[in-house]
């Protein structure tokens, strides 16, 4: 029974006791205690009608009363449940204003719940993750999403006053009893520290990989050495034979001028024969990290004389050599043997490469902050599609198949200068001729001072 059911009740036994009182007010007094009983009655079927009409309103209201506390039980369980969860929890309004925000997103975003809300989540992202993020959200309300079905996106959040963090992004739909939607449901997780962890992964796999790659490359340079340096080795082995055969049977039948020449056809084989090894030896790469890079007080212009000197001599004057030198300074820091290294290479590429007769040129200039050396010869060139690539191991110009030669040299060359923190270009043009110019800073950082490297010298390091 309702309250509606109870006033039309009441309404109907006023109407019946109104009948009995004009009837009592009719009738003779006789006649009153009949009307006396037949009132008494209606009296007491009112009330029993009221009775049961009271008794279904209490049990209404006792079914009101337990439907409103499961309502607050309900309630507290669902701001307990908002509360607990371990990520960030927002309720927003369909534009992205913030209406509700759990601890865990106050920690995310370094911000007091009451100050969160009423802001818009948007605030928080990058400027050049806007636009995605308002469509999303345009997706997301034109779309009919179902419960938390959408997808999860990475987005980057700008927390107040702490670093940006990497947040995966869920959003579900709220909507009210007609289904139309009134706002979004957010569950955010930072998941900045296992993209490191996973970065870090990635960088050790890289890592790994390049290991592989370079162990390959590396087994791969040394079968291509031992094949390329046996068939390199045959020539001068071949001119050392034929030479000292020559001079086993002629010798006491020829001039000394003719015994030289072979005597130095001899010399020149194993000088060759020695650079070969050299080169094979530095290119390993334990040979060249022994190298090191060990600056110390060089005087440049001695040492650039004294490499000429050794030059000529291995040229035995085939070729015109001239030297520019041009210093303010006498004494800078180098590392003497990566220095020897860059010029010999450099130096025993322009007289092969160029014909004999022809002038090389080697210019030296220094700065504030280093030296400049350029070798200038006018021989063969190199074919501009070969120029990116002479740099790399066994790496030979199409124009250089008569030419003997392992492809090595350079490749030391650009490790040297490397090590040296220099940097070597080159300008080149097909029999024209070419120009490797080498730019060597002055290294800092040498402990001892020219006296005391000075005094433990040897005669040669001091020609350096
Ligand atoms: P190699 O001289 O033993 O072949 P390098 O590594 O010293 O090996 O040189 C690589 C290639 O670069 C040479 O094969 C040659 O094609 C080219 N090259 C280097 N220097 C010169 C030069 N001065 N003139 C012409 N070509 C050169």
């Amino acid at each position: 029974m309702n309250l509606d059911d109870l006033a039309l009740q009441i309404q109907n036994i006023r109407k019946r006791v109104g009948i009995l009182q004009s009837k009592s007010e009719q009738q003779k007094v006789e006649q009153n205690i009949e009307l006396v009983t037949a009132v008494f009655e209606e009296v007491y079927l009112a009330l029993e009608g009221l009775q049961i009409a009271n008794e279904n309103l209490q049990q209404q209201n006792k079914e009101l009363s337990d439907a409103q506390q499961a309502l607050v039980v309900e309630h507290q369980r669902y701001q307990e449940l908002f509360e607990e969860v371990p990520d960030a929890y927002l309720v927003t309004d369909t534009q992205g204003i913030i209406q509700e925000a759990n601890s865990a997103a106050s920690t995310l975003f370094n911000i007091s719940k009451s100050l969160l809300v009423g802001k818009l989540l948007e605030n928080f992202t990058f400027e050049k993750e806007l636009i995605t993020f308002h469509l999303k959200l345009i997706h997301l309300r034109e779309r009919q999403i179902p419960e938390w079905k959408t997808q999860e996106w990475e987005v980057y959040l700008r927390p107040h006053e702490k670093t940006p963090i990497i947040v995966a992004v869920k959003v579900a739909a709220v909507r009210n009893q007609q289904g139309e939607l009134v706002g979004l449901r957010w569950l955010l997780r930072d998941i900045s520290e296992s993209k490191r962890i996973q970065a870090k992964l990635e960088w050790a796999e890289e890592a790994m990989r390049q290991a592989l790659a370079k162990e390959r490359q590396l087994s791969e340079l040394k079968s291509r050495l031992l094949t390329t340096t046996s068939h390199e080795f045959r020539t001068p082995l071949a001119a050392i034979h034929s030479s000292a055969e020559l001079l086993e049977y002629y010798r006491h039948r020829w001039t000394e001028e003719r015994q030289n020449t072979h005597l130095r056809r001899i010399q020149k084989s194993v000088m060759h024969m020695t650079q070969l090894l050299d080169d094979v030896l530095v290119l390993s790469q334990d040979e060249m990290s022994k190298l090191g890079f060990n600056p110390r007080p060089l005087n440049l212009a001695e040492f650039c004389q004294y490499l000429l000197k050794q030059l000529k001599q291995y040229d035995g004057s085939q070729h015109t050599i001239t030297f520019s030198y041009e210093s303010q300074s006498t004494q800078a820091n180098f590392d003497a043997q990566l220095l020897r290294q860059i010029l010999n290479n450099l130096f025993s590429n322009s007289l092969k490469y160029s014909p004999i007769g022809s002038q090389i040129n080697f210019f030296v200039t220094t700065t504030n902050d280093g030296a400049i050396f350029e070798i200038q010869d006018f021989g063969i060139g190199i074919p501009s599609a070969d120029i990116k690539h002479i740099f790399e191991p066994f790496h030979r110009a199409t124009n250089t198949s008569n030419i003997p030669g392992l492809g090595l040299g350079l490749s030391i060359v650009k490790k040297a200068v490397d090590l040296h923190g220099g940097e070597i270009t080159v300008k080149s043009a097909i029999n024209v001729g070419t120009t490797f110019r080498v730019i060597v800073p002055f290294a800092s950082n040498v402990h001892n001072t020219y006296a005391e490297v000075r005094e433990n010298l040897t005669t040669e390091d001091v020609q350096e």
